[in-house]
């Protein structure tokens, strides 16, 4: 069977190892990144490369999103020269960022307009499983659209979870993330009390990931830390925008997120002291003693 030809608009951390994957599988693939150095390896590697969201859609079956937040999945699929004006009818058009609920439906609303389907398809997993085909994708939206999609996501991914309705995928993605978040933060200030008692780091350390505390991210966190080893896998900026639309999720289903509020503080925290762009572990350096 002819593979289809996939765009991916996005080739930042996860966006880069994604597409590497589906040219390693022979699809036919177009490529566009903002910053226009980051299509670089992948023309090198076989794909074409689009100036335009637009102009590497027009020659897709299926368009793939990958990147930062709201505004910029906004700014690809819709503003000038966004990918959905240029669609082909009857094109699957998969948006895997972390994003807020009420923009994916406005997105859904705005592909059926063009006469798509849609899927909110975020993943679990990160650098190194973006690049290996080791995602976990979570999706909301139809399912006869997700069967049309599974070539692709066996393809990226190590499996996937239909979760039913449109927006489902970007719920579960951010409870998640919550959760995530909460913990990373929350093993920052169990630090900077180790700190202040003036207790061994290390051996303190050791007994929380050793025992009951040590979840996988807080494994993560103590690893990077152990290394000394902040660059991204996941920005940490990225980690403050996702628990900012979990609470936003959550208020508007009546529901109230009470420790993600002093996480976000801390993660801003280390946003304001110049860490963002490093590692969401880097959130152990939000506090002074750290
Ligand atoms: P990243 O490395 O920071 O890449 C972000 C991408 O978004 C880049 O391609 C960037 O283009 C593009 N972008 C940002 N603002 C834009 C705008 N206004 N217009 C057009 N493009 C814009 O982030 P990432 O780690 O790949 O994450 C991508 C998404 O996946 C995020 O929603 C993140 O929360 C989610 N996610 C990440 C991980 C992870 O572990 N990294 C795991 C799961 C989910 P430039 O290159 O021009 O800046």
């Amino acid at each position: 069977m002819t593979k289809p030809h996939v765009a991916i608009l996005g080739l930042g951390i996860m966006g880069g190892g994604m597409a590497g994957r589906l040219l390693s599988a022979g699809f036919p693939l177009t490529v566009y990144n903002r910053t226009r150095e980051k299509t670089l390896p992948l023309s090198n590697a076989g794909a074409l490369v689009a100036d335009t969201p637009r102009g590497a859609s027009s020659r897709a079956e299926i368009v793939i999103a990958m990147v930062a937040d709201d505004s910029a999945s906004r700014q690809v699929w819709l503003g000038e020269h966004g990918a959905l004006a240029g669609v082909q009818r009857g094109c699957v058009l998969m948006e895997c960022s972390t994003l807020s609920v009420a923009w994916i439906r406005e997105l859904a609303a705005a592909s059926a307009r063009s006469g798509c389907e849609f899927l909110d398809a975020p993943v679990t997993g990160t650098k190194p499983h973006a690049a290996a085909g080791e995602l976990l994708f979570l999706v909301g939206g139809p399912a006869d659209t997700l069967e049309k999609v599974r070539p692709i996501l066996s393809v990226l991914g190590r499996n996937t979870i239909h979760f039913g309705p449109l927006g489902s995928g970007a719920i579960m993605k951010l409870v998640n993330n919550f959760l995530c978040g909460v913990q990373a933060a929350s093993f920052a200030e169990a630090l900077s009390l180790i700190d202040a008692a003036g207790m061994d780091r290390t051996k303190a350390v050791s007994v929380l990931t050793d025992g009951a505390p040590g979840s996988g991210i807080v494994k993560r966190v103590a690893a990077s830390l152990g290394a000394d080893d902040f660059d991204p896998n996941f920005l940490l900026r990225w980690m403050a925008k996702d628990l900012k639309y979990a609470m936003n999720e959550a208020s508007a289903k009546g529901a109230t997120l009470e420790t993600a509020v002093p996480a976000l503080h801390i993660f801003e925290r280390a946003v304001a002291r110049g860490h963002g762009s490093e590692d969401f572990s880097a959130v152990t350096k939000a506090f002074p003693q750290n």
